[in-house]
């Protein structure tokens, strides 16, 4: 069954270092997503798996096989794009069927296949359209259904829905993972928006200047940064800097907000300096110990799912995110906040 094993993959390009020793695994079957910030090497990964360029350093195995020295076209990896890069001159059913032929099967079998994808990505009917009679969402799954038909061991996507907007994307990232499930495809998966990352993932892979900072489910990324910068992209909180007062298993640190007791995240020592993070989300409501903040509404905006508060606490500010339907809340009031010590996480400044 189908695992790839990246093993201290390093790639540079002069002295920039585009990939520094990541090592991973893909389980078979299983869709893990790498999601960075531009420039972050999602892109050098993938180009290093299809074989289009040779990493410096480090090894890749696909199925226990060593993919070094062999080339692209034998990999046995399947490759979507952002830009649909279909064939122009070929009509719906040819582009899907483009590999099988390249496979030399039956024409029957060819039939077949080509009619069960077209049909799971919702364009029975389109096999005699021209590509550039469809809409850009119509092209991605086409170009989906190209990639899939010849069963390939592996499937690379790069930014599949960059060019869509929003809405489209939304939709078209949960048929992708409902096909990827049902042909039972191990994937991985490029994309830079963390959304797109959540609804796609089994695993998410985050990647920043060439570096694996964590590689976990989506849930356990959210309750459990290992990171600043995790943290920071995934947007769970509001920082701040201070210092700690008191160690152990809670923490306390001075902070422009007041004193607050949170969980550390790493060795952090009293008068340390620390890096705090109050989620803006809180997720333990009532567990003890409870921070007691007050605070005044300085701003507040809807967001259509939620709403966020902005608060001017002591010498800081701290931004909510509140059900939409807190409508109560005016700027001006005075709010009193319990914040559970397990929502403000302590990192030692420094930390990435
Ligand atoms: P991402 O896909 O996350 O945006 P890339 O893999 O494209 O990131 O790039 C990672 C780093 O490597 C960037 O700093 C980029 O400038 C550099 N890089 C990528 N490809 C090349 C190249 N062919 N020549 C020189 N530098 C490159």
């Amino acid at each position: 069954m189908p695992d790839l094993k990246i093993i201290r993959l390093t790639r540079r390009y002069g002295d920039q270092v585009a990939l520094d020793r990541v090592t991973f695994e893909v389980a078979d079957e299983e869709i893990m997503v790498v999601l960075g910030p531009s420039g972050s090497g999602k892109s050098t990964l993938l180009r290093l798996i299809a074989g289009l360029e040779p990493p410096d350093e480090g090894q890749i195995l696909l199925n226990g096989q060593d993919l070094a020295g062999v080339p692209p076209h034998r990999r046995r990896i399947g490759l979507m794009f952002q830009e649909y890069a279909l064939f122009p001159h070929l009509n719906v059913f040819e582009n899907v069927a483009f590999g099988l032929r390249m496979q030399r099967l039956p024409e029957p079998e060819i039939r077949e296949r080509v009619r069960t994808l077209l049909n799971q990505v919702g364009l029975s009917g389109y096999e005699r359209r021209e590509v550039h009679t469809l809409s850009g969402g119509e092209k991605q799954r086409v170009a989906l259904a190209r990639s899939l038909a010849p069963r390939p061991a592996i499937l690379l996507l790069d930014e599949p829905l960059g060019s869509l907007d929003r809405a489209l994307r939304e939709q078209l990232m949960k048929e992708i993972r409902d096909l990827l499930k049902a042909e039972r495809m191990t994937a991985l998966y490029v994309t830079h928006d963390q959304s797109e990352a959540m609804a796609v993932a089994d695993r998410v892979l985050i990647l920043h200047r060439g570096r694996i900072e964590q590689i976990g489910p989506p849930e356990a990324l959210y309750q459990d940064p290992a990171t600043p910068f995790v943290a920071r992209f995934l947007d769970l909180g509001t920082f701040l800097e201070g210092r700690v007062l008191a160690g152990g298993e809670i923490v306390e640190v001075q902070t422009p907000l007041g004193v607050l007791r949170g969980r550390p995240r790493g060795p952090v020592r009293p008068h340390d300096p620390a890096l705090i993070m109050i989620r803006h989300t809180l997720r333990s409501v009532g567990t003890e110990p409870l921070n007691a903040l007050a605070g005044e509404a300085i701003d507040l905006s809807f967001r259509g799912l939620h709403r966020e508060v902005w608060l001017r606490v002591g010498g800081g500010q701290l931004r909510l995110i509140l059900p939409a339907s807190a409508t109560s809340v005016r700027r001006g009031d005075r709010l009193s906040l319990a914040i559970p010590a397990e929502d403000v996480l302590i990192w030692p400044l420094g930390a990435s």
